[in-house]
This record gives C-alpha cells, sequence and structure tokens, in this order.
C-alpha cells in the first residue's frame, strides 16, 4: 500500500507529510463558530442515523459540546452505520454551514476521526490528543488510516534520533537561518507546542520552509547543472553577415517591434556561439512568435544547414507550412520546405523522407511524426518546438541527426504565457526570451459575457460582421453527440455542487490528496452530484443547425478533430482565403490559427472552458486592423470557478494576468500539465504558494555550483551530489535525460 504513493523507504515516509494539521490543544468551541468558517472541532458523539431519501441515503452525526450541537451530514455513506457510538468523542474538520432546521450549525461530509480514550494504548493517546495532531492522507484505500501512519512514523523519528545527515551545507542553513533537517523532518509532522496555527495552515513554519526549500534547492541544483554541462557541449557556430541580414529583410513583411527585435538579438546572440542554444521564446498570444521563430530559421538555412519546426497539431503544421512558403516566396533562395505529418500518405511521407535525408529539403515543418518516422536529418541546425513536445523530446534530438553530426540548436516556443518568476526557475535549463509587447495597431478585442437564451442576438451579430465583410468562429465544446470527446476539457465537474465539495478544498488546502481519502473523505464530491452532462451543444450537430437556421445563405465550414489532415487542410485554406464566412469548429483551432480578417469568436458553453484555453481562443481574433470581438456564451449553470474564468476573461486581455488566474485555479500540476510531462511533483513544495523559495533555491543553486565556498566542506559537496543524484533519478529521471 505505501508503494503505491511511491513511498519505498524510511526516508520516503519521513518526507511523506502531513496536509493538514488540528490543534488539538485548544480546540475551538462551538459558539465561536460561524458560517462560512473552516474548522476543526472536536465534541462528543450524542447521535447518529442513516436517512433513506429518495436521492440518496444520508448519514447524519450530532456532535455535541455542553449546550451546543453541530449536525454533520454526508450523502451516500451507508457505510458509515454503526461507526460512531454515543459518548465517543470525534474530531470533525470541514464548512461550517447554516442550518434551516434549528439554529443549530452544519457540516457537509466533513472528514472526521473517533479519538482515543482511556481504552486506548498511552502512545496513541498522546499522539492524537491534547496536541497538534498531524492529519495524513489515508492510504490503501482506507486500511492505512491517518492513526496508523502517526505511529509508524513517529517510531521511525524516534528510532533515527541523532542519526539522520543533513543534505544541505551547514554554512547554508545558518545563512539562510534554517533548522537541520532531522528538526525540520521532526517538526513537520509533530509540530511543538505552540507552532502558530496560521503558519501551520501555510507550511510556512520554519521546518516547512526548510523541506520545502531543500526539494526546490535540489531541482535548482540539477537544472543549473544541466545548463552548464550543455554550455560546454559542441554546437554549431552559425555566422550572421551581411548576406544573411539580407535575406532576412527580404522576407520579412512588417517592421519587427522592439520586444521582437531584442528576443530575435538573443537568439542569434546563442545561435553564434559554438554550444548548442537551448531557449524559450514566450509571450502572449499574438505578441508574434512565429516570425521571430521564421527568421532563426533562416539565419540556418543561409548557413547551409537544415531547419525544422514542430507544431502540437497538424492544422497548425499546415498552416505555418503555408505561411512559410508565402513568406519565402520572396526569398532570392528559394529553400524547399517540407510538410511531414502522421497523416500524410505512406508514399508522400516516403518521399519526404528522402528529401530531408539527402538534404534536399530545407525548411522541415511538422508534427510530433518529425520524430516518431524516424527521419534522419542531412545536417539538422536548428529545431523550433512548441513547448508542449519539450519534455518528450528534447532527449530525442539525437535520433534526428547523424550520428558525426554537431548538436542542432533548440528553440522552444510556449503558446501560453507563464508568469516570469515561475518560467525562470522552473524552466531553469533554458534561456528566456520573452516578447512582452504586441504588434502596432491592435485594439482590444470587445469581450462579453451572454447568456445562451440570447443566441439569436449572436448570430444576428454574427450576420452582420459577414455582412461586412469580416469572417467567425463559432466554437463547442463538443464534437459530437454529449459526451466528453474532447478530453482535454476536464472542467465540467469543477464544483459540481458547492455544498458537496470536499471541505478540505474549500479551505483552500491544495495538499489535500486527489480523489477519496477514506476515513477522512466520506463520500466524494462526484458521486454525491448529479450526473453533471447534460445538453451539451456540439460542433456537428449545430454546424447543421445554424447552417439551415440562423446562417442560411452563408458560407458556413466545420472543423474538428476526428476530420481527416486533407479534410482540415482543405477547410482551414478556405476559410483562410475568405471562401468560409463561419467556421464553426471544436478546441482544434485554439492554438496558433492566423487568419487576420476574422473579427468574431463566439464560444459555447464558455463557462466549461478553462482560462488558457479561452484565452487562446480570443487570440484567433484581433489579428488584424477591424474591430473584433469576443462573445462567450454561458450555458444554465455556472460553478464558482466558472464565474471567476468568466469576469477574468472579460476584466482582462493581458496573458500573463490570466495565467496567474489560471495556474491559482487549476494548480501547477494542471496548469503546466505536469503530470504528461515528466516535470517533477513535488513531495511538500507548491510552486504557487512557495514561489519566493523557489526564487531563494535558485539563487542558491546558482551561488552552490559557482562555488567553491570554503566554508562548505568536501564532505558536504559529496553529500549534496549524492543527493541530486538520487533525487533526479527518481524525480526528474525523464528530464535528466535530455
Ligand atoms: P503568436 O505569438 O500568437 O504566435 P503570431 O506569430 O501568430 O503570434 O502573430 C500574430 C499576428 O501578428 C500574425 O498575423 C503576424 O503576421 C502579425 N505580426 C507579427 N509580428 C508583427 C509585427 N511586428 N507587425 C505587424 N504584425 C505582426
Ligand atoms: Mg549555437
Amino acid at each position: 500500500m505505501l508503494a503505491e504513493k511511491g513511498i519505498l523507504t524510511a526516508e520516503d515516509l519521513l518526507y511523506h507529510f502531513p496536509f493538514r494539521y488540528e490543534d488539538r490543544q485548544n480546540p475551538i468551541s462551538l459558539d465561536e463558530l460561524k458560517p462560512g468558517d473552516v474548522a476543526s472541532v472536536i465534541g462528543e458523539v450524542r447521535g447518529s442515523a442513516l436517512l433513506r431519501t429518495r436521492r440518496m441515503p444520508l448519514f447524519e452525526l450530532t456532535v455535541g459540546q455542553g449546550r451546543h450541537a453541530l449536525k454533520c451530514v454526508w450523502f451516500n455513506a451507508p457505510y458509515l452505520s454503526g461507526k460512531f457510538q454515543a459518548g465517543q468523542t470525534v474530531a470533525v474538520y470541514g464548512k461550517v454551514e447554516p442550518s434551516r432546521s434549528t439554529s443549530n450549525l452544519k457540516m457537509i461530509q466533513p472528514q472526521f476521526e473517533i479519538l482515543p480514550d482511556a481504552s486506548d494504548d498511552a502512545q496513541t493517546q498522546m499522539l492524537e490528543v491534547g496536541r497538534i495532531t498531524p492529519v495524513y492522507e489515508s492510504l490503501g484505500g482506507s486500511r492505512l488510516a491517518s492513526r496508523w501512519q502517526r505511529k509508524v512514523i513517529f517510531n521511525l523519528l524516534e528510532s533515527m534520533r541523532g542519526t539522520v545527515p543533513d543534505c544541505l551545507p551547514q554554512s547554508m542553513l545558518r545563512r539562510l537561518d534554517f533548522p537541520d533537517r532531522e528538526t525540520a523532518l521532526r517538526e513537520a509532522h509533530f509540530p511543538p507546542e505552540g507552532t502558530p496555527p496560521a503558519e501551520l495552515q501555510s507550511f510556512s513554519t520554519p521546518a516547512h520552509r526548510r523541506l520545502i526549500f531543500e526539494e526546490f534547492f535540489y531541482l535548482e541544483l540539477g537544472l543549473e547543472l544541466k545548463r552548464r554541462r550543455m554550455k560546454e557541449r559542441k554546437g554549431i557556430a552559425f555566422a550572421t553577415n551581411d548576406k544573411v541580414r539580407e535575406a532576412i529583410r527580404e522576407v520579412l513583411p512588417f517592421h519587427p517591434t522592439a520586444a521582437q527585435k531584442r528576443a530575435l538579438g538573443e537568439i542569434v546572440a546563442d545561435m553564434r556561439a559554438p554550444s548548442p542554444m537551448r531557449r524559450l521564446l514566450q509571450g502572449d498570444v499574438g505578441s508574434g512568435k512565429t516570425i521571430v521563430a521564421f527568421q532563426a530559421m533562416l539565419v540556418a538555412m543561409e548557413n547551409g544547414y537544415q531547419a525544422a519546426l514542430m507544431a502540437p497539431t497538424e492544422i497548425l503544421a499546415t498552416q505555418h507550412f503555408l505561411a512559410a512558403r508565402k513568406l519565402l516566396e520572396r526569398s532570392s533562395r528559394k529553400p524547399r520546405i517540407v510538410l511531414l505529418t502522421g497523416s500524410l500518405d505512406e508514399d508522400r511521407k516516403r518521399t519526404n523522407r528522402g528529401l530531408i535525408n539527402r538534404g534536399d529539403a530545407n525548411l522541415i515543418i511538422g508534427t510530433h511524426a518529425l520524430i516518431e518516422e524516424k527521419v534522419e536529418f542531412d545536417r539538422l541546425g536548428l529545431v523550433v518546438v512548441d513547448e508542449q513536445h519539450r519534455f518528450g523530446v528534447l532527449q530525442r534530438f539525437k535520433l534526428m541527426k547523424k550520428p558525426n553530426q554537431p548538436e542542432p540548436d533548440v528553440l522552444v516556443m510556449t503558446a501560453t504565457p507563464i508568469p516570469r518568476t515561475l518560467a525562470l526557475s522552473l524552466y531553469g535549463d533554458l534561456d528566456l526570451s520573452t516578447l512582452d509587447e504586441l504588434p502596432p495597431g491592435r485594439m482590444p478585442i470587445a469581450t462579453r459575457r451572454v447568456p445562451g437564451e440570447r443566441s439569436e442576438e449572436v448570430w444576428n451579430f454574427v450576420r452582420k460582421q459577414v455582412a461586412q465583410g469580416r469572417q467567425a468562429y463559432i466554437v463547442y465544446p463538443v464534437i459530437e453527440g454529449s459526451k466528453d470527446d474532447q478530453p482535454e476539457l476536464d472542467f465540467s465537474r469543477d464544483e459540481p455542487d458547492a455544498a458537496a465539495r470536499p471541505a478540505a478544498s474549500a479551505a483552500g488546502h491544495r495538499k489535500t490528496p486527489k480523489g477519496k481519502t477514506a476515513e477522512l473523505f466520506a463520500a466524494s464530491a462526484q458521486e454525491a452530484s448529479p450526473s453533471a452532462k447534460s445538453g451539451l451543444k456540439s460542433a456537428v450537430e449545430m454546424h447543421e443547425k445554424l447552417r439551415k437556421g440562423p446562417f442560411a445563405g452563408l458560407r458556413v465550414g466545420l472543423l474538428h478533430g476526428r476530420l481527416d489532415a486533407d479534410e482540415k487542410e482543405v477547410i482551414m485554406r478556405r476559410f483562410q482565403r475568405g471562401e468560409i464566412d463561419v467556421l464553426v469548429s471544436t478546441t482544434v483551432i485554439e492554438v496558433g490559427v492566423d487568419v487576420a480578417n476574422a473579427t468574431v469568436m463566439v464560444v459555447e458553453h464558455a463557462e466549461r472552458f478553462g482560462l488558457a484555453q479561452l484565452h487562446q481562443l480570443r487570440g484567433r481574433v484581433g489579428r488584424g486592423a477591424a474591430k473584433s470581438y469576443c462573445i462567450l456564451m454561458t450555458g444554465e449553470r455556472i460553478s464558482d470557478l466558472g464565474e471567476e474564468r468568466l469576469n477574468a476573461m472579460v476584466s482582462t486581455q493581458d496573458g500573463f494576468e490570466l495565467a496567474e488566474t489560471d495556474l491559482r485555479q487549476r494548480g501547477p500540476g494542471e496548469f503546466f500539465g505536469t503530470r504528461q510531462a515528466g516535470l517533477p511533483e513535488f513531495r511538500v513544495a507548491d510552486l504557487l504558494r512557495d514561489r519566493q523559495l523557489l526564487e531563494l533555491a535558485k539563487h542558491e543553486a546558482a551561488r552552490f555550483v559557482e562555488g567553491p565556498e570554503p566554508a562548505v566542506t568536501e564532505a558536504e559537496r559529496a553529500s549534496v551530489r549524492t543527493q541530486l543524484k538520487q533525487s533526479w533519478q527518481r524525480k526528474y529521471g525523464l528530464v535528466e535525460a535530455g
């Protein structure tokens, strides 16, 4: 059961921390509570009952304290019958709600623990009563409850007293005023009497801060070393002479912004250096990243090397391919541009692979197929890759070049802006360029929320825009039917029912384990809520409806992920040429699609979309000089988080600001897609909460590598190295491989 959680050693167990603490020294009194509080209450079991209602069985528990009482309710929880006996002492934790029937207060789905009584052993009593008690995520279903973990960890700490080696240098701990490792571990599990509850709540006790720092330090140290090692590797020193500059000038369709100039300058400086470039180019939607990438690719081509561009979707690859052809038409050199995506037919793939391998293709644009198709490039000089691919791909570039060739330069581009401090620290092995300016002449995109019932007005508006020669997108959350065929839309279930939310998330404890955690969490939110999916409009159905109804007489197109590549290409091309007025679509158009004449973006069921998605979708319009509009149509029920997303969209257009909100809502794991991407998941640290410690760790890691500091002994350096190896191999193995 421990292994399921990745706990294999005593050390792992010591780093398995409580996700919250209960102050059972000074338990809160019921008459201090008011609705809205999130609190832990200790009281006596007065009574309990399983009530069969029409919808589901409800379990009720009354917890008393003198003349006060608190009613606790769990949905769908027949398994709780017989669990409580009158007279027992229990601790319940949750959000306090007003109760209708009596003047009493109520908790819905609280976490609970039956406290030990005189019949329990002394250690159990000592660990659970009259102290600050750690609460652990239950493991193995509910079989390894908090109580079990407390004992095992307590005994482990006791048996190791005085023997836990530190993994940070003494001088560093002193300088930063952090406790040693053993003390930090002990106090994070069993906080000493008098530890301020607020510090525990926010994981900011000295013990926590040290452990969080430690975790970040090893991440940053690894990144720093990687970056330095890269600088020692042999790459290509591209030349940028007048000829190269002229080649760029002759194709540039507009004056670059100051930000574009600066970014290109940084990129070109890297390309001229003899070590391989590893750089991240980030910028808000529409800031003009593509043209910067094309310029860098021209530098590579002018030097006689091949350049490759890897896009996240076929649609985007195709669009880049078309754009490159148009852009480079004006080039006197007439480079040969080749498209390679998974759905090309075998003949064309074979031909293209041959062109690439013989060096007859200069600019290669594709999807992940560039790697999957095992193409061997003749002279690969520069790879531009979108961030989505980064983690799965960086280490595989080796496969793309011939064995005796130098390492290509790599430019990673992000579609989603990342708050700068996080980008700097988290992508510490990449250098960072940021486009913080939009091309001139952009007008703000008027953004409005409109309830679904007012769709007639929306369609009228779209018709008017089309009559003025403009084009529109209408986006739906699903392709067909109402099943979730776009798995990336995962917002359908947030806060299914405010009352049914597990209490811990209401308290903003993002450390709360996901899913059901048995004993402590009774029925999960999903079980308690009515089926979340119903009556979703889909792209296919609405395409039919709109085409025959409100948009009769207009040219209406349909685009979604299930069309094959040729069909997608045809539709995109027709839309680009203005041969389609209204494009009904799914989120396949989310990233990168660039049609300047499109001025209206309508999103139906907007409450279901993530903030990053909405921002990207809105970024599809406002690309030309004409006034553009984004209309967010909503269904009938909108969660609190959904409200916040929609309001954020209406109130700002700044992608970095929206990214902050998105990050806060979803948490870093979801935001960065770390689970798929192989980015680290932290044991104590939280990227959002602990950003300052991340900065500090980055700074300290650089200082450590810069070394040698006389205050740091050789033994300490050796121990840091050992720890680094261990933690990187285990936690960041994939990233390290690059
Ligand atoms: P993104 O950063 O979202 O990838 P794009 O590269 O697609 O942005 O650029 C957005 C639009 O702005 C494109 O139509 C592009 O041609 C145009 N553009 C980019 N740079 C400039 C510039 N310096 N001046 C005018 N238009 C520009
Ligand atoms: Mg270089």
